[in-house]
């Protein structure tokens, strides 16, 4: 019979990798406690009409890469392809937003896109929301997080900030008036994505990646000149905090991003580490999504920031953690010191929670063990047989200096281990 698959751009993440993820997930969570976000677990799966009417019906997201299908009793329900709709709207019903609040998430999201580096169709992101700030610094602060994680991790070298404000939706329909007006008189020169975003979604032109096009738009109308007062300001006053806070950043005029739910401030950190696939994190105010997804009017801004191409910048950079061997490897040959190795582990378990032992299952010949404990990178074996069993004793054998092996009571093992690791961790 053939082996089933897993599905096409859904991976599974082995042990080698996972050390790697806890460690990104253990950082990112630990700098969001300590700017006080709280952390908000949500369903994988939603009603359709929630990401329909948040994203918009007509993006990429929606109308081509979502997972959508009918529950049993007919509701249309849709694997999440991003956090954002799902964090607004558990907020609203759980009456998170009756107060200012820092909230952040976790976990797949999925789109069914062509897989490739840094492209699946389930992939993972971290996000994070603060909600009922109308005030820049709110922006500023997010920005200014994500510029101190990527210090944390060591790519902050390899990464680059770009910002631009996309003003409110009074301002984007004023220059979508006038963006149509001079590509329709140029449509002839236009791919046929961008003829056909035209008549959809006229802003997702400006991120086209075809160079005639980009070449058209270098003297289309600019969106900075339809941006109201308000949008003006604000985006003033945001590149003013990162500009205090030493944050460094440049402007693209033509960053839209491709969700309908933002106004005024978009951005996005890119690295050219990564190919085509170079967005490493993304986010935006929303103003107007609470509202619109049916809750009291409460001003939004967040992000959400792509798990595996920070891997992948991790490991281009450099910055992956070493894997951690363990400290401790038992051997034991003979039934009756297999047992009297087992009762020992789990006293210094008892002892010293946090130590790392693995011990070798099945018996086998001394050799053959010590050959499995050799290849454990672990600091000391732990040797068990007929003599030390008949002694109460242990034997601990430093497998990494070449030094010579000691014998230990099994009563003063626990009292003695961290000592014995410090002087045989090299
Ligand atoms: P892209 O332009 O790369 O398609 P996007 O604008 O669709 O990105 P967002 O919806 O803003 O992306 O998601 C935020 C981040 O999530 C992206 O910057 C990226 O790091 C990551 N991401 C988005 N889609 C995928 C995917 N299919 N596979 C892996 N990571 C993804
Ligand atoms: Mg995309």
């Amino acid at each position: 019979m053939d082996a089933l698959r897993s599905i096409r751009g859904m991976n599974d993440i082995l042990p080698a990798d996972t050390s790697h993820w806890q460690y990104l997930e253990r950082q990112v969570a630990e700098l969001l406690e300590c700017y006080g976000y709280g952390e908000l677990r949500l369903p994988i799966v939603e009603s359709s009409a929630l990401f329909s009417r948040s994203i918009g019906e007509v993006t990429d997201i929606v109308e081509k890469e979502m997972y959508s299908f009918e529950d049993r009793n007919g509701d249309s329900i849709s694997l999440r392809p991003e956090g954002t709709a799902g964090c607004v709207r558990a907020a609203i019903q759980n009456n998170l937003t009756a107060t200012p609040c820092r909230l952040w998430y976790s976990g797949p999201m999925f789109r069914y896109e062509r897989p490739q580096k840094g492209r699946q169709r389930q992939f993972h992101q971290i996000g994070a929301e603060i909600f009922g700030y109308a005030t820049p610094d709110a922006d500023a602060e997010l920005i200014i997080f994500l510029a101190r994680l990527w210090r944390i991790l060591g790519i902050d070298d390899a990464v680059s900030l770009e910002i631009n404000s996309i003003g409110s939706s009074e301002a984007r329909a004023n220059y979508r008036t006038a963006l149509v007006g001079y590509l329709e008189q140029r449509r002839e020169s236009l791919d046929d994505d961008s003829q056909r975003r035209l008549e959809t979604n006229p802003l997702r032109i400006l991120d086209s990646k075809n160079p005639d096009t980009q070449a058209l738009l270098n003297k289309a109308p600019a969106l900075a000149d339809y941006l109201d007062e308000e949008s003006r300001t604000h985006f003033a006053a945001l590149k003013g905090f990162l500009d205090g806070a030493g944050v460094d950043y440049t402007v693209n005029p033509r960053l839209v991003r491709g969700l309908d739910y933002y106004n005024k401030t978009v951005f996005e950190w890119v690295s050219d580490k990564l190919g085509a696939q170079g967005t490493v994190c993304a986010g935006g105010r929303y103003d107007g999504l609470v509202e619109q997804l049916g809750g009291k009017a409460t001003p939004g801004v967040g992000f959400a920031m792509g798990m595996e191409r920070l891997l992948l910048m991790l490991e281009a950079c450099g910055q992956l953690p070493e894997p951690r061997a363990p400290d401790l490897f038992v051997v034991a040959t003979g039934d009756e010191a297999q047992t009297a190795a087992m009762a020992a582990v789990e006293g210094l378990r008892d002892a010293r929670p946090a130590l790392r032992i693995v011990q070798q299952l099945g018996g086998g010949s001394f050799r053959s063990q010590m050959k499995k404990a050799d290849r454990s990178g672990a600091a000391l074996a732990l040797l068990w047989g007929e003599d030390e069993v008949a002694a109460g004793e242990v034997t601990v054998k430093p497998l990494r200096d070449g030094q010579e092996q000691t014998r230990v009571p099994v009563a003063s093992l626990a009292g003695k281990i961290d000592t014995l690791l410090q002087q045989h961790s090299n």
